[in-house]
Order: structure tokens, then C-alpha cells, then sequence
């Protein structure tokens, strides 16, 4: 198996609160669930993503930080989490990207694709690695679309929802004409959706009408289930597998798996 084989996603969207580290946690805990090996990075330093899969601070001595800063390797800072065939390197609020932002131009935005390049070997061990961006489009979020095959962006059924999403957009199109002409758009999944509201509906119809097949047929409902797992450090699939979350997220880990088959046939 060579590294080819791990598809690389950055969960990504410069808004905060729509979804991003919930999406991440659950995607990755449903493709654990099929068997998948994945590795989750955290890359925001509210680290969130660690949190909710029950990493306290303590067991963060290595963190992406020194992932990025040459400091450790990947088998280094992967750590185990209570699910099967999840593992994730955490974040600290060292992460911030002040740092980051005076390294040499010509590398800041390559740092963490070189550091899976280095790691050739370890990251070949792993079917998917998600990474969790934080909400900007900071030089974090660059070097997690530097770094990565796909972004999928997680939408809140809002108001406004659509319009933040040129600039994803635009952003992802300079990462394409610099530095990663590959990359390419996994989709873009509704989050918070609500079925009785019809807003969400409305959301729902303009972005499948402007983007298509870009849009997961599978939609995340507004879900009290998602929101309360984190604070008990599990995914969904774990704290409540019948839930309405926890189907939802099941269901996009098979489009992102199928879509994985589709892509190399
Ligand atoms: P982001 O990482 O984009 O900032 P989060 O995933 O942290 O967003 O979600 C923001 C808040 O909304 C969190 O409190 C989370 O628990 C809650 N949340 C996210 N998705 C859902 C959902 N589908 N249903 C209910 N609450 C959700
Ligand atoms: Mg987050």
C-alpha cells in the first residue's frame, strides 16, 4: 500500500460554529466504524476536536504544533482515542498562527504537506486523514489545502450560509494555481438541518441549484445528541448510536467512501 492510498481531507470553512470539528470527529468516528484507519489532526488551536474526543490537556505533550515545527514526527504525535481505529494528533493554543506567519514565505504554507510527504510510511498506515481547520483562512487553513486531496466544507442551513462560500472558493482556487493544482472539492454537506424550518429547506435548494453535485445528498440534522457528545468524549456513533446524528454521519461515511470508488474507476 503506498501513501496514494490515504485520502488526505481538510475540513475547512472560515465561518466558526458551522460544523467543522463535529463534522470532524463524526465522519472520522463513522469511517473508523467501516473499518477504516483514520487519523485526525487537529489544526485549530482552540483544540476542540481533541477535546472532544477526551484528550485533557496533560496527555498533550506533543501537539500539531511540533508536528509542524519539525519537533516531532507523525507516529510521534498520533495518539489513540477510545474508538477503534481512531487516532488523533492534538492541538494547543500554541498552535496560534503568529508563529507560523514568520516563517520564510516561500515555506509557510508547505509545512505540513512536507511533514506527510516526510512521513511517508506512517501516513500509508491510515485510509483517511482529516484534518480540522480553524475558523479562518489563516496560514493554517492554507497549509491544510496545501497539504491535502480534498476540502469539504460543512454548511450551516442559515442565512448567509452561501455567501462566505465564494471566498472559501476563491481561496481554494490560489491554493490550486500555487501550490496544489490537484486539489479538488470532496463537497460541501449541510449542517443543522432542520427539516420544519424553512430556511434550512431554502438553503438546501439554492446550494444544490448553484453547486450541484458539489452538495452531499446526505444532510446533518440539527441533532442535541451532536452537541451533547463532546462534553462525555465521544462521537456520536459511541454516546448515541440510534440517534439522528449519529445515522446522519454514518450515512456520509459511505458517500465519502463511494465517492473514493467512484474517483479511481
Ligand atoms: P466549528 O468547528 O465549525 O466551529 P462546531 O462543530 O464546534 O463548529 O459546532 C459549533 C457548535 O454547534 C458546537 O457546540 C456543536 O456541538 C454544535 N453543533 C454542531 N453541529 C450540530 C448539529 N448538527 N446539531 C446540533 N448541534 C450541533
Ligand atoms: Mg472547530
Amino acid at each position: 500500500m503506498s501513501a496514494n492510498d490515504c485520502k488526505i481531507i481538510a475540513i475547512a470553512n472560515q465561518k466558526g460554529g458551522v460544523g467543522k470539528t463535529t463534522t470532524t470527529i463524526n465522519l472520522g468516528a463513522a469511517l473508523a466504524e467501516q473499518r477504516k484507519k483514520v487519523l485526525l489532526i487537529d489544526l485549530d488551536p482552540q483544540g476542540n476536536a481533541s477535546t472532544g474526543l477526551g484528550i485533557e490537556q496533560d496527555q498533550r505533550d506533543i501537539t500539531t504544533y511540533d508536528l509542524l515545527s519539525g519537533d516531532a514526527s507523525l507516529e510521534e504525535a498520533a495518539l489513540p482515542t477510545s474508538v477503534k481505529n481512531l487516532s488523533i494528533i492534538p492541538a494547543t493554543t500554541d498552535l496560534s498562527s503568529a508563529d507560523l506567519e514568520l516563517i520564510d514565505n516561500d515555506k509557510r504554507s508547505f509545512l505540513l504537506r512536507y511533514v506527510l510527504q516526510e512521513a511517508d510510511k506512517a501516513v500509508s498506515q491510515y485510509d483517511y486523514i482529516l484534518i480540522d481547520c480553524p475558523p479562518s483562512l489563516n496560514i493554517l487553513t492554507v497549509n491544510a489545502m496545501v497539504a491535502a486531496h480534498s476540502i469539504l466544507v460543512p454548511l450551516q442551513s442559515e442565512f448567509f450560509a452561501l455567501e462566505g462560500l465564494s471566498q472559501l472558493i476563491l481561496t481554494v482556487r490560489d491554493v490550486r494555481q500555487t501550490a496544489n493544482p490537484d486539489l479538488w472539492i470532496e463537497g460541501i454537506v449541510l449542517t443543522m438541518y432542520d427539516r420544519r424550518n424553512n430556511l434550512s429547506i431554502q438553503v438546501e435548494d439554492d446550494a444544490r441549484e448553484n453547486m450541484g453535485d458539489m452538495v452531499f445528498k446526505t444532510v446533518i440534522p440539527r441533532n442535541v445528541r451532536l452537541s451533547e457528545a463532546p462534553s462525555f468524549a465521544l462521537p456520536v456513533i459511541e454516546y448515541d448510536s440510534a440517534s439522528k446524528g449519529a445515522t446522519a454521519y454514518r450515512a456520509l461515511a459511505k458517500e465519502v467512501i463511494n465517492k473514493a470508488k467512484k474517483k479511481r474507476a
